[in-house]
């Protein structure tokens, strides 16, 4: 008997660099993600299979396993496997084969589809009810600590919670969240993907975490604080290094753009949104320094484009996707103009192509 699965890719509107600054997110799934295909074995192995990479492996359930560069890819499902096991619950052998539309390494979080595709899977076989919110939080944990990436929960949640048509208001310190309609009417939501290879995005991204803990740790020893989203600006004076206080600085006031962004929204005003988007590129290039030439290229250019209401890189960055709110009419227009001042810029070729923001995690 197969089972079919999928869990999508996502985009985040607003809020970059902040989750596990436990601060507020507001990231979307989308319609294009990653399917899984289950199906029952006799003995006591586990098949992993992908149509978009060559290299297959087949576990033992009986074997203790670890992180092994060599098993490329396979270290996603395999860490997941793992953790179910030794947090107790039953994992059938199967062979699993995935399949894909979704773009791998470009920020649209393909990493986190693949580990809540593969818990949600496996845990269907035996329980009737599976907690969302555990799910993406178990999945945060093993991209944390067997694959060594210390991300927070927003790219799990989103890829577990996801819902058609709204984006997630997701507290990253609480887990409290709400859904907020996105309404584009005469607007569509465009992915620019840098196409740019990001070796060093998990370094970088580790690097930036550690400046964000040493910038709370300064705050701390004078307020309270639990997080550094709940630093104001005026405390940032208290960090005396221009590099630790410039990240400090971007953390504090793009959680403020999440708020302001979530008021815009509910009120449909799509102009404000567009401006707060524009202000988090800038300040994710100019103090957090995540950009680099290729999104500043594919975001600036776009922010250009009559029509275009705002453009921002989405995700970790270094590389990866932009995002942008464009009207219908100024597509095209876009996508020529773009590409080509991208080609002249950086001698590659982007993608640029209209999404949808569609459901989490789901059996098909
Ligand atoms: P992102 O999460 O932004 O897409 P990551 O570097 O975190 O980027 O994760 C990308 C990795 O996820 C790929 O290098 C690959 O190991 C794995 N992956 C993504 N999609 C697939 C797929 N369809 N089949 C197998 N592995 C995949
Ligand atoms: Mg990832």
């Amino acid at each position: 008997m197969m089972k079919k699965y999928f869990a999508p890719g996502r985009v985040n509107l607003i809020g970059e660099h902040i989750d596990y600054n436990g601060g507020l997110v507001l990231p979307a799934a989308l319609t294009i993600g990653i399917m899984g295909t289950f199906k029952k074995r006799d003995d006591n192995k586990i098949g992993l299979h992908s149509a978009t990479h060559n290299f297959s492996k087949e576990i033992d359930l009986a074997d203790e396993l670890v992180y092994d560069a060599s098993n490329e890819w396979t270290n996603y499902p395999i860490g997941i496997i793992t953790q179910l096991k030794k947090e107790g619950h039953f994992v059938p052998p199967c062979d699993i084969h995935f399949e894909s539309n979704l773009p791998g390494g470009s920020a649209l979080s393909s990493s986190a589809a693949i580990e809540v595709l593969t818990a949600f899977m496996l845990l269907q076989q035996s329980e009737s009810k599976i907690d969302l919110v555990w799910l993406a939080d178990f999945c945060r944990m093993v991209e944390n600590d067997f694959i060594g990436v210390k991300c927070g929960i927003m790219d799990q949640f989103a890829v577990a919670l996801g819902k058609a048509d709204n984006a997630i208001l997701l507290n990253c310190a609480t887990l409290e969240h709400s859904y907020i309609p996105i309404e584009l009417n005469d607007y569509c939501l465009l992915v620019m993907n840098t196409k740019k290879p990001r070796s060093l995005i998990h370094s970088k991204y580790n690097e930036r975490k550690a400046e964000s803990d040493e910038a709370l740790r300064i705050l701390q020893v004078t307020s309270g604080i639990k997080n550094l989203c709940e630093a104001t600006v005026p405390q940032l004076d208290a960090i005396k290094d221009e590099i630790i206080r410039k990240r400090a600085l971007h953390v504090v006031t793009e959680n403020l753009r999440v708020k302001e962004s979530v008021k815009a929204l509910r009120f449909n005003d799509l102009s404000t949104f567009g401006r707060l988007m524009n202000a988090s590129h800038a300040s994710l290039k100019n103090l957090y320094e995540v950009t680099g030439l290729e999104l500043d290229t594919l975001a600036e250019e776009g922010q250009k484009i009559k029509g275009c209401l705002g453009a921002r890189m989405t995700g970790g960055g270094f590389g990866g996707c932009a995002i942008a709110i464009v009207h219908k009419d100024s597509v095209e227009e876009l996508k020529h103009i773009v590409g080509w001042k991208y080609k002249r810029a950086t001698g590659l070729d982007c993608e640029i192509y209209e999404s949808e923001i569609g459901d989490g995690v789901k059996t098909m």
